[in-house]
């Protein structure tokens, strides 16, 4: 057993690091505080080759693993969630297109995500379901040779952003009888709102999406009618260790803050770090970040090497977030009253922890499936 990632990975590392001090660091709390995105990053990120890395060579990508990508959202995360998010949010649009799409289809979508910087926006989640996508209202029907789809959708990061989308739609009448298809933004019908006003994750864009009778050619479905539910399912067990890597990186930021401020702060006569309630927290923090290395790390490398475990990813994606949400908040336990202000970078991470618990399927999402494979007698830890 080799636990070392290879001379490549850490190389990568190093340079998806340097670019956080340099070129996310010094801005991002400024596109917090505006509630905008900042397009400069994602297009330095495209030109260095940390965007869509897992799309395949054949249609131009850099054919790398999830491991990989993992790598890279950790560092990207430790320099904000939020433009973390909206940078890696591409692989959650394109993964159903991986998963499902025909040559054509990944030729024709895929390839373009390769020559420039464009984004591609995962539309699944509605006001009136989230955790229960078998429940999605949004409707599509066959006309000739086109589908139409109505519905509305929300929640949706980068919409603002996005040339193309994946909509999962309802074509039947039972629950789970859905379907995926491919829709370019600027076909008729297609309306984006304005980004919402969230409480963290604020340099990321998030928009409901509407669609009123678009129409689009048959040739633009994903697999087979029905099997929307299954790739909507198949894609969050490969996007759940990239949520695993924003809660890493957000919780090593947490740890390099504390530390920092631990030292330097001075109460009655001494600094902070030499408090044994202080140094417990630290603690607290290396034991998160090294366990939901291994978790996170694990579950990529699984998928990579062809022996997915849907369990671990769950269990990587939970683990992961609470341990970002408690290292935030322990950092600003030791900043104490500074910690509170917004003029410094500590209540951000706060905010964005705790999306982590929310998206791409909440904590008690992730229990079901943990408990239901255990119970079920399909859980095995390889
Ligand atoms: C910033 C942000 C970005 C997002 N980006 C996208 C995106 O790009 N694309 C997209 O499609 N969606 C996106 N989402 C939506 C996200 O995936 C949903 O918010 C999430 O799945 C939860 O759905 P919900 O908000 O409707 O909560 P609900 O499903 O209504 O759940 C509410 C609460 O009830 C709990 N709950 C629900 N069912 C059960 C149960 N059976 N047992 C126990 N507890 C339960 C949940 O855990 C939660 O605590 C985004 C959300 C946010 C906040």
């Amino acid at each position: 057993m080799d636990f070392r990632i290879t001379p490549e990975q850490e190389k990568l590392r190093q340079e998806v690091r340097e670019f956080v001090q340099k070129d996310i660091a010094p801005i991002i709390a400024e596109y917090d505080a505006k509630d905008e995105f900042p397009l400069q990053i994602a297009e330095k990120a495209f030109k260095k080759g940390f965007m869509n890395v897992r799309i395949p060579k054949k249609y131009g990508g850099h054919g790398l693993g999830l491991l990989d990508e993992v790598i890279i959202t950790e560092e990207l995360a430790y320099g904000g969630v939020g433009i973390a998010t909206s940078i890696n949010v591409n692989s959650l649009g394109f993964e159903p297109i991986l998963i499902a799409g025909t040559e054509e289809q990944k030729e024709k979508y895929l390839r373009p995500l390769t020559e420039k910087l464009s984004f591609i926006a995962f539309a699944c989640s509605e006001t009136v379901v989230g955790s229960d996508v078998a429940g999605i209202q949004c409707k599509a029907w066959k006309e000739g040779d086109e589908y139409v789809i109505n519905g509305t959708k929300y929640w949706i990061t980068n919409a603002i952003l996005a040339d193309l989308f994946v909509v999962f739609a309802k074509t039947g009448e039972k629950r789970k009888e859905l379907s995926a298809f491919i829709v370019p933004a600027d076909t008729p019908g297609v309306k984006v709102g304005p980004p919402m006003k969230k409480m963290g994750l604020r340099e990321s864009p998030t928009s409901a999406l509407a669609l009123k009778q678009v129409r689009i050619p048959e040739e633009n479905l994903l697999g087979k009618e029905g099997d929307g539910f299954q790739i909507a399912m198949d894609t969050f067990n490969s996007s759940r260790p990239a949520i695993g890597a924003f809660g890493i990186g957000l919780a090593r930021h947490a740890l390099d803050l504390a530390i920092n401020y631990a030292k330097k702060r001075i109460a009655f006569t001494v600094p902070l770090a030499n408090f044994q309630l202080i140094q417990e927290m630290i603690a607290d923090m290396v034991i998160g970040i090294e366990a939901a290395k291994g978790l996170t790390y694990k579950a990529a490398w699984l998928i990579d090497n062809g022996t997915p475990n849907i369990t671990l990813s769950s269990c990587a994606k939970i683990y992961s977030s609470e341990v970002a949400m408690k290292a935030a908040l322990d950092c600003l336990q030791i900043w104490g009253g500074r910690g509170y202000l917004r003029t410094n970078p500590v209540e951000k991470l706060v905010r964005d922890a705790k999306v982590l618990e929310i998206y791409e399927g909440t904590t008690q999402i992730q229990k079901i499936i943990i408990s239901g494979a255990a119970l079920g007698g399909y859980y095995k830890s390889n």
